[in-house]
């Protein structure tokens, strides 16, 4: 099972719609997180995608978030598999950033946007 568009938009683009620098975002990240899906086989689920205006700051989410601009997806991680198995190989093969474990203990951040590290501290 993919990774869908409806899970990341989570029905916010009602009240904020996606422009197309959104819709391009959109594409990458969910080219990346496919890729990441793919690769651990096993189900993922989806805890927070996109997150515009109101929704990111009832979040308590950084002014700067890549959920804001469709570039970052939070997965359910109760159990720590997911952690435990992804590695900077894995992150580099999706083209994707991972938050610091430490930071994130019950899910799972990776984005799309660009840093220094492969995983990064908030
Ligand atoms: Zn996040």
């Amino acid at each position: 099972m993919s990774i869908s568009r409806e899970e990341i938009l989570m029905n916010r683009q009602i009240e904020y719609p996606l422009t197309p620098d959104l819709e391009a975002n959109l594409e990458t990240l969910l080219t990346a997180v496919n890729k990441l899906r793919a690769l651990y086989n096993q189900p993922m689920y989806v805890s927070s995608g996109y997150r515009p205006g109101h929704f990111n700051t009832d979040a308590g989410g950084a002014q700067n978030s890549p959920h804001k601009t469709c570039q970052a997806v939070d997965f359910h991680e109760a159990d720590g598999k997911l952690k435990a198995w992804i590695t900077v190989d894995i992150l580099e093969e999706c083209g994707l950033w991972q938050e610091d474990p430490k930071s994130t203990v019950t899910w799972l951040h990776v984005d799309i946007r660009p840093r220094a590290n492969r995983i990064f501290f908030p």
